[in-house]
């Protein structure tokens, strides 16, 4: 009973706390700042500095550098061993978030994990993010008693060098009882078991996420994943495997394919001999046109789906809409392993212009300005504080935080989109790494994106897609050239992907690019086909590795070390094309 009253928590409460909040996030930001550095000022790592106990934004700015991951590593590496477990915050680091990130891995690194410290204060943020957000959504989309059907996976854990538990950040987020706490509260239990969500092999999680969702079908209320590639890869299974789901719904019975005994013993519990249920599935199914409206069949009572379907996931949502039907997609928060920004507190607004609105207690945030006039000559413009970024410009994001990060350069480039209160409402635009550059040009993800996105179109005619793509720079050949991987979901013509090919070439629009491909400095783009799986088959290398499949995002660019993509893509490429386009 005790516990029952803890769980619950008032949604009005906590938008009227985010509101006060937000009315003065330029005093709450100096408050934070100032709480994060007496917390920590006598850390090795601040002590460095010469902050000498000062805690206002200005002797921070003067004195504290700005850093990447790569300055942090040897400190990081140091608590991971056991070695100096408060050089970075004055209570010691237990946990390590193993960030599997790939497109914010780059060169050599590629293929190995980076560390990024975890502590109670992230696990606390990440709670308050997570309430925030929903207390806006359940305004506008209340939800009744239910259950989530979340594809949410752990990945394998394991302990350092000095012992300290190591996985991906949502794993740690999913393992610490808060996680669970939260969902009751939310409404929201995962309709999965744990043994299902911390299962050693994914597939088989996936084929049990699957399995326990019609099992609830009526209770469902949300569908979701923390980023929705994730809901897309688990509906495309299920066009491949729901006759065998539908077979262990009539007989009560577990595929034979699901091996792993706890697995086996949880789903037991859950599973009778249900031939009507198995009847209503098949029949719901059978009533589909190319499986449009999929999620709002199979869970009658749902309201919406959510998940993080802004940058790099925008290109799953053509996909999601379809499998959604008449479901709103509800853009989920920002954030990332080195702690939380912010949440989204306008969930009507939809996934391609979704806004997140900072948090200013969670963190200490400082925006550098990306003008080009005011990063002339290589040089960096002065980073500026929270309440003085101005509505439509882009900056790149720094984050100073609790778990140990001090003007920490996170690699994005949001843009203000306006202000809630007193705190900005950020779009995100893209990593700030370009992806795709040979010479003078210069391409973003986003750019990568858009030309697909372009080059795509052409194939609706056909009712083809691109299932999925990434890309790679090719100095083999004198001049390089750009190489773009496509998976399709059927077998177009020849001319067809001739066309598309110097679509892709026409639509990369950067200045640098036009004129490189006009003298020749750059060569013609080539489209390459990929084999149907083959972007399976890289999930599969990067989830044998440790990656997690709940964090997982298609590498937009392999880089020349990452071999063992590098192969997949090459073994699995079946035609090739060199645009005409110039
Ligand atoms: P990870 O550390 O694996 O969780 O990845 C974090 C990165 O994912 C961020 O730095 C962003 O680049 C991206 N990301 C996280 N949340 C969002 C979001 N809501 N919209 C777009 N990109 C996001």
């Amino acid at each position: 009973m005790l516990e029952k009253m803890d769980d619950r928590f008032d949604p009005e409460a906590v938008i009227e706390e985010f509101e006060s909040l937000s009315r003065d996030a330029g005093r709450v930001q100096r408050e934070t700042l100032q709480k994060i550095l007496d917390e920590n000022g006598e850390t090795e790592y601040l002590q460095g500095w010469g902050l000498n106990g000062r805690t206002d934004p200005d002797s921070f700015n003067d004195c504290v550098p700005i850093v990447s991951h790569s300055d942090l590593e040897p400190y990081i590496q140091r608590i991971a061993d056991g070695n100096s477990p408060c050089c970075l915050t004055g209570k010691p680091i237990t946990t390590i978030s193993l960030r599997w990130s790939l497109h914010k891995l780059s060169g050599t690194t590629q293929g190995k994990p980076k560390f990024v410290p975890f502590n109670d204060e992230l696990m606390e943020s990440t709670m308050q993010i997570y309430k925030t957000s929903f207390a806006y959504r359940n305004r506008e989309y209340p939800i009744g008693n239910g259950k989530a059907l979340q594809f949410i996976y752990s990945s394998k854990q394991f302990k350092t060098k000095g012992g300290l538990a190591a996985g991906t950040a949502t794993t740690n987020v999913y393992r610490n009882a808060q996680f669970k706490k939260t969902m009751r509260a939310m409404q929201t239990p995962c309709c999965s078991p744990d043994e299902v969500i911390f299962g050693p092999d994914f597939h088989q999680s996936l084929y049990c996420h699957l399995l326990c969702g019609l099992i609830f079908r009526d209770e469902v209320q949300v569908v979701s994943s923390t980023f929705a590639h994730s809901i897309v890869h688990a509906f495309r299974t299920f066009e491949q495997i729901w006759e065998e789901l539908v077979t262990d719904i009539r007989e009560g019975t577990l595929s034979s394919c699901i091996t792993v005994p706890p697995i086996r013993a949880a789903m037991a519990k859950l599973l009778e001999p249900d031939p009507e249920l198995a009847d209503t599935v098949y029949s719901k199914i059978s009533g589909l046109s190319n499986w449009y409206g999929l999620i709002q069949e199979l869970f009658p009572s749902t309201k919406y789906i959510y998940g993080i379907m802004t940058g790099s996931m925008e290109p799953y949502l053509k996909k999601l809409r379809h499998y959604a039907g008449e479901l709103p997609l509800l853009s989920a928060d920002y954030g990332s392993s080195e702690g939380w920004i912010g949440a989204n507190v306008n969930p009507k607004l939809t996934p391609e212009v979704a806004t997140f609105a900072v948090l200013p207690n969670i963190g200490y945030f400082e925006f550098i300005p990306l003008r080009e006039d005011l990063n002339r000559q290589g040089q960096e413009a002065k980073p500026v504080g929270l309440t003085d970024v101005k509505t439509g410009e882009e900056y790149e994001i720094l984050v100073t935080n609790f778990a140990g990060l001090y003007r920490y350069r996170l690699g994005d480039v949001v843009k203000v989109k306006g202000f809630h209160n007193s705190t900005p409402e950020l779009q995100f635009i893209c990593r700030r790494n370009l992806l795709l550059t040979i010479n003078i040009d210069k391409n973003t993800e986003k750019d990568l994106q858009l030309a697909v996105e372009a080059a795509a179109q052409l194939l609706a005619g056909e009712k083809l897609e691109v299932v999925d793509f990434t890309s790679r720079v090719d100095l083999s050949m004198d001049p390089g050239h750009y190489v773009v991987f496509w998976e399709i979901s059927g077998d177009p013509q020849d001319e067809l992907l001739q066309e598309c090919c110097n679509c892709l070439d026409r639509s990369f629009v950067d200045a640098g690019y036009l004129s490189s491909r006009k003298v020749r400095a750059i060569g013609a783009l080539e489209l390459r086909i990929l084999r149907k799986g083959t972007f399976h088959k890289i999930l599969d290398h990067y989830v044998g590795l440790g990656a997690a499949v709940s964090q997982f995002k298609t590498p937009r660019c392999v880089g020349p070390a990452n071999n063992t993509v590098l192969q997949i893509l090459s073994v699995n490429a079946s035609r090739s094309y060199f645009s005409t386009a110039y």
